[in-house]
């Protein structure tokens, strides 16, 4: 390896751990984590820069001024790396006097950085112009280098088997990058110690402060791009601005210079951009999450409203059913022989009555549908005979209105079909109700036929009729159609939508056709011949 290899890693160590110390004060989360990071990252910076100086100087004795300041530098590492993971973990409380004796020795290697018995000199060694050369007492400062770095990757790993699955994984990146930092500062032991290897791992000194950065930054979701970005433009700038001061010809100067002002510009505009990016992002995110709670609130309030409604028409439908039954009575004289007049009174009253349990029954299926409750009591009987039954029952209203209202059975009696009688007949009720209601003149015709595997109800009408946007829009919830309106406007626009879900749970069909207005409707149900 080339010199240049060493002062190059070493450079751009030091510049690495510089940034980062300010990057995670600025932005970290946590106090403790915040500054027990820059202090461990200073002195990283120290014994870089420190390193970088030592094995780069001419003359002797700066070279040993450097060596006391990377070691001071390392002194300082290793005690800051155990608070800064003590804090990282939580756990300063339960190491306060590992912690406190730890701190004792720092203090006192500080004091034997200064005697000749720690680095006895400085020589030139390997390629470097120097590098230190131990002393007696070296090795006691080896053992407390490593002791506490030792003991917090082991609380590392402890802890990283105790907390939330998120944070194991920060603490695992924690022990990579710490992994490749130790190994990449502690190679150069070996040459203070004379042994014969080379530390060539050093590039991975830098590395160290950029994987904790990202690991302490990541969870602020997504400003990690941009510290992502930050830290790339920084670090092609520190690299240019190394580069720029070693060249040695005033050229090479000039050409890395301009490319360093250059990469300054872009680089600003590169991380503005990202910066207005990300706060756009955050602010949709923001708007997402109001959204999602308005909804929420929504979903609430309609869940409320389908209760409300269910409680009230089961409230209605008992008076509604007594009512019906006393009009049923006295229409058969039970309570002495009724004088016609009133009879025809009684009729109306009779069918209003009627439209009310109608009504009530309709808003009582929705809320069921729209709360899931909906069940169905199926049973075997015939179609074409509930059919016939409900044309019967609106023969007197037709006759009010002067219409004709026929049925035709079919031609062959039809199978037995599998379906809920009382469900099934609001939906023919509705279909029939629906074409006197929008027919002011002419016929209703009802007709039931097997048609292949099926059996196919149609009510054709001769009324108003609907445009084919009227026909794509009447089976949804609360819909009504403009014909729809003008005629009657007391409707409610859920008996098409009923009738529609009702018919797919029989796993049957309904649909209509018209060619516009006043032209009538048909209206069409199929229903599966029971297997
Ligand atoms: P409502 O009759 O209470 O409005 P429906 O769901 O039964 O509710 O019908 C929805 C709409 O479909 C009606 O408002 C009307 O515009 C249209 N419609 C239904 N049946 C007919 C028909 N036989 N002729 C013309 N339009 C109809």
């Amino acid at each position: 390896m080339p010199l240049s290899y060493y002062t190059l890693s070493l450079a751009l160590g030091g510049f690495i751990a510089l940034i980062s110390s300010f990057f995670v004060l600025f932005k970290g989360p946590k106090q403790g984590e915040r500054v027990s990071w820059f202090l461990l990252s200073i002195s990283s910076a120290m014994w870089s820069f420190g390193y970088y100086f030592m094995i780069s100087a001419n003359d002797v004795s700066s070279a040993f001024i450097a060596n006391k300041v990377l070691h001071q530098g390392a002194i300082l590492i290793a005690f800051f790396y155990l608070v800064f993971i003590l804090f990282l973990t939580s756990t300063v409380g339960r190491h306060k006097y590992a912690l406190l004796s730890f701190a004792l020795l720092a203090v006192v290697f500080s004091i034997l950085n200064f005697s000749d018995s720690f680095i006895r000199a400085v020589f030139s060694k390997y390629i470097f112009n120097f590098a230190p050369d131990a002393g007696p007492l070296y090795i006691y400062f080896t053992i407390y280098f490593f002791a506490p770095t030792i003991y917090a990757f082991l609380i590392l790993f402890h802890q990283s088997l105790k907390v939330s699955f998120e944070d194991a994984q920060r603490f695992k990146y924690v022990l990579g990058a710490s992994l490749a930092g130790f190994v990449g500062g502690g190679s150069v032991f070996f040459l203070t110690f004379n042994i014969n290897v080379p530390p060539y791992p050093v590039a991975l000194f830098s590395l160290y402060p950029i994987i904790i950065t990202y690991t302490i930054l990541r969870f602020k979701l997504f400003n990690i791009r941009v510290v992502a970005t930050e830290l790339l433009v920084f670090t092609i700038w520190v690299f240019l601005l190394v580069r720029t001061i070693l060249d040695e010809s005033l050229r090479e100067k000039i050409i890395d210079g301009t490319l360093l002002a250059l990469v300054i510009f872009f680089g600003i505009l590169l991380i503005r951009s990202v910066l207005h990016e990300v706060k756009q992002r955050e602010e949709i995110q923001k708007l997402a999450e109001d959204l999602e709670k308005a909804n929420e609130e929504l979903k609430k309030l309609d869940k409320l409203k389908s209760e409300f409604v269910s409680l009230a028409t089961h409230q209605l439908r008992t008076p509604l059913t007594i009512i019906k039954g006393y009009i049923s009575m006295l229409q058969e004289n039970s309570f002495g022989e009724v004088p016609e007049k009133i009879r025809d009174v009684l009729r109306k009253v009779y069918l209003s009555n009627e439209r009310l349990i109608n009504l009530v029954n309709d808003f009582l299926n929705l809320s069921r549908i729209e709360s899931g409750r909906m069940r169905y009591n199926f049973e075997t009987g015939k179609v074409e005979d509930l059919v016939a039954n409900v044309v019967e029952e609106f023969q007197e209203v037709a006759k009010d209105k002067k219409l004709s209202l026929t049925f035709e059975p079919p031609k062959t009696p039809l199978p037995e079909e599998n379906f809920d009688k009382e469900k099934f007949r609001q939906v023919v009720t509705n279909i029939v109700d629906n074409a006197i209601k929008y027919t002011e003149h002419g016929s209703v015709n009802i007709k039931v036929q097997l048609d292949g595997s099926n059996v196919l109800i149609s009510v054709k009408d001769t009324g108003i009729g609907m445009t084919s946007e009227e026909l794509g829009t009447i089976f949804k919830r609360f819909s009504r159609g403009e014909g729809g309106y003008k005629v009657n406007t007391e409707g409610t626009g859920l008996g098409l939508y009923l009738a529609k879900k009702i018919v797919s749970d029989h796993g049957g069909d309904i649909w209509a056709e018209s060619k516009g207005h006043a032209s009538g409707s048909t209206f069409w149900i199929k229903l599966p011949v029971k297997k």
